[in-house]
């Protein structure tokens, strides 16, 4: 079984995904990590973002070993992560990696922005995560509190709401939700209370399935 959870506000530090692969025994890939640890990589090196040969080398040479790197985490990363997955051939580069990931046994949860559409489209259950920008900039704030990283909550929305833009036009896999993904608004639910709508989403996709 295959869990696709996308969105603007799908990984949250993979909180949701990490949650409901373990509820179900799974293994858990927050997609955004390989994003950051590409764009992480170039940033090290002190190469353009933009440098469409040495970001899919850089995909090429991933590591999974790193995807536990803190520095991983910080805004900056996250939004040098959204200008490299903007290009089509670092997706390319990237696309049997999560499939292999996804189709392991037990089952799997896959967390980012085109699992229900473009790495995973027959996932058994897509779940599409949306919050309020002010909300998730609220919550981004008091992550990086609580890592001790200074945080301005006025620049944090602006950022998520540019990477958000860019994320949604891209060419390549733009942010969209699936048609038969199930729409998940956690802007008014705590960590536990996102956990419990998703898997009641499973469970009711499943049940929906039983009975055909
Ligand atoms: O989810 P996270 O904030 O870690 O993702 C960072 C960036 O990586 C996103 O803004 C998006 O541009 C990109 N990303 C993507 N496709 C994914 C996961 C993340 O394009 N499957």
């Amino acid at each position: 079984m295959i869990i696709a959870i996308d969105g603007p506000a799908a990984s949250g530090k993979g909180t949701l995904g990490k949650r409901l692969a373990a509820h179900y025994g799974y293994r858990h890939l927050d997609t955004g990590v390989i994003y950051r640890a590409v764009a992480k990589a170039l940033l090290d090196a002190g190469f353009e973002l933009t440098d469409e040969a040495r970001a899919v080398a850089a995909a090429q040479a991933l590591d999974p070993e790193t995807f536990g790197d803190p520095a991983l985490k910080s805004q900056a990363v996250g939004g040098a992560a959204s200008v490299v997955s903007a290009i089509p051939a670092v997706r390319q580069a990237l696309v049997d990696f999560q499939r292999q990931f996804a189709a392991g046994a037990p089952g799997a949860v896959l967390d980012g922005r085109d699992i229900g559409t473009v790495i995973c489209p027959d996932a058994d259950v897509k779940i599409f995560v949306v919050a309020a920008p002010e909300i998730r900039a609220r919550r981004r704030t008091l992550e990086a509190e609580a890592r001790g990283e200074p945080a301005d909550e006025a620049l944090i929305l602006a950022d998520i709401l540019s990477r958000d833009e860019r994320d949604r036009n891209r060419a390549a896999a733009p942010l969209k939700q699936a048609t038969d993904a199930v729409l998940l608004d956690n802007s008014h639910l705590d960590i536990e209370g996102g956990v419990r709508a998703a898997i009641a989403i499973v469970e009711a996709v499943r049940a929906g399935r039983s009975r055909v």
